[in-house]
């Protein structure tokens, strides 16, 4: 029975784990926290239950996006059958440790992994109580995060550019449309964007992704709402995607770890699942991780020449952006999700010619 190892109880390791675990083998994971994934309140699309194959427990369901620009606002609906999804990122992680338990993985926590080494096999090194252990192994997965350490000891792709995101969840004082999510662009603030996805008609998440500063700029804009009470702020790092090595040998990243980030809205999860999912796919089935990374990585690859594009764009691009959300445009959001933008592209540009004008940026 072949072992392998994973670094990081995530949503990318956990599924990972769970994926190999049911097909015999043996996986063990090793978790620095004593609780692994912290609570963050996320959004992802309708595309998370196609790649689990269930439709997992969500505190909300969001049908519209509200866009505004300085002098502009348009909405975008989704199919109702399709809703995005708001979820608890610890529960969401438990429920998938829970799966990977089942199918025979083990999980060991407060156990940092510290490097590894090569003989015949990977021999791994954590930290557990001041105590370093060492254990054999197959194959090493680093599912552990944007600073991925496991990329470092294998000298590994490493995410170079990280991006800040930094979330409040408040209660408002009135109430907000709990189906609909609402989204400023505001390019002097933030070449990103500002978001308030409701958990309740009160209680919601705002939230900003920006390349520095985020926390301040996030205390400014809460400024323009009506707040009871501020319940918890979330940060993270994320990582940008970037092409580049992301195994050697019998070393694997998957996730974070691995860049495996939209990089227009900053959303990680559905790629890390997918990104779970190709390398289990290639451990298996004994082929390329490239290879079966081709559909995820045109999708991300997509995502990050939008994003090259929309880094250039001041208020009035915005505000013709918007305007340029015509009927057909809006259809197409409303047939596919924000997932399937390799899918889109080329009906974007048949149903709005004038898309095509924003390309000349990346030129
Ligand atoms: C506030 C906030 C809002 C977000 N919003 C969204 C959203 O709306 N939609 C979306 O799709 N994504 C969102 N994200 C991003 C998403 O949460 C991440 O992309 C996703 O969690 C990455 O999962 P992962 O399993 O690859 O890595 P992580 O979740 O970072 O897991 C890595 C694990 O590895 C562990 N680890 C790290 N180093 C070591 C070590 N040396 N030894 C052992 N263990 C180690 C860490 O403790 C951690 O548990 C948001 C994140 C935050 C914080």
């Amino acid at each position: 029975m072949k072992k392998a190892v994973i670094i990081g109880a995530g949503h990318s390791g956990c599924w990972a784990a769970y994926e190999l675990a049911k097909e015999g083998f043996d996986v063990e994971v090793f978790e620095e926290d004593k609780n692994p994934g912290m609570h963050a309140v996320l959004i992802c699309t309708y595309s998370l239950c196609d790649y689990l194959g269930f439709v997992p427990k969500s505190m909300n369901k969001i049908s519209k996006a509200v866009l505004f620009s300085k002098n502009s606002r348009t909405e975008l609906e989704f199919d109702r059958k399709r809703p995005d999804l708001m979820i608890d990122r610890m529960d969401f992680t438990k429920m998938l440790e829970k799966k990977a338990k089942s199918a025979g993985a083990r999980f060991h926590y407060s156990s940092r992994f510290i490097g590894f080494s090569k003989n015949k096999k990977v021999i791994v090194s954590l930290k557990e109580k001041n105590k370093t252990k060492k254990i054999e192994a197959d194959i090493l997965i680093g599912a552990d995060g944007t600073l991925s350490r496991v990329a470092r000891a294998a000298g590994l792709h490493s995410n170079k550019k990280l991006i800040e995101i930094s979330q409040a969840v408040v209660n408002l004082k009135e109430k907000v449309d709990r189906e609909a999510m609402q989204i400023w662009f505001y390019p002097e603030l933030t070449n990103y964007f500002f978001w308030l996805t409701p958990i309740d008609g009160r209680k919601v998440a705002i939230g900003i992704m920006a390349e520095k500063n985020s926390k301040k700029i996030l205390n400014d804009f809460l400024k323009r709402f009506k707040i009871e009470k501020i319940i918890e702020y979330q940060h993270t790092l994320a990582p940008f995607y970037e092409k580049g090595r992301i195994s050697s040998d019998d070393v694997f990243l998957v996730g974070d770890a691995a860049g495996q980030m939209k990089v227009t809205t900053i959303g990680g999860i559905v790629s890390g699942l997918r990104g779970a999912e190709a390398l289990s796919k290639a451990i298996i089935s004994n082929r390329s991780y490239n290879r079966e990374l081709c559909g995820l990585n045109s999708e991300l690859q997509i995502h990050a020449i939008a994003r090259n594009a929309l880094d250039k764009f001041n208020d009035k691009d915005y505000d013709n952006l918007l305007e340029m959300m015509n009927y057909k445009v809006k259809r197409l959001f409303y047939g596919h999700t924000r997932d399937e933008l390799s899918k889109m592209v080329l009906k974007l540009a048949l149903a709005q010619p004038k898309f095509l004008l924003f390309a000349r940026r990346l030129l």
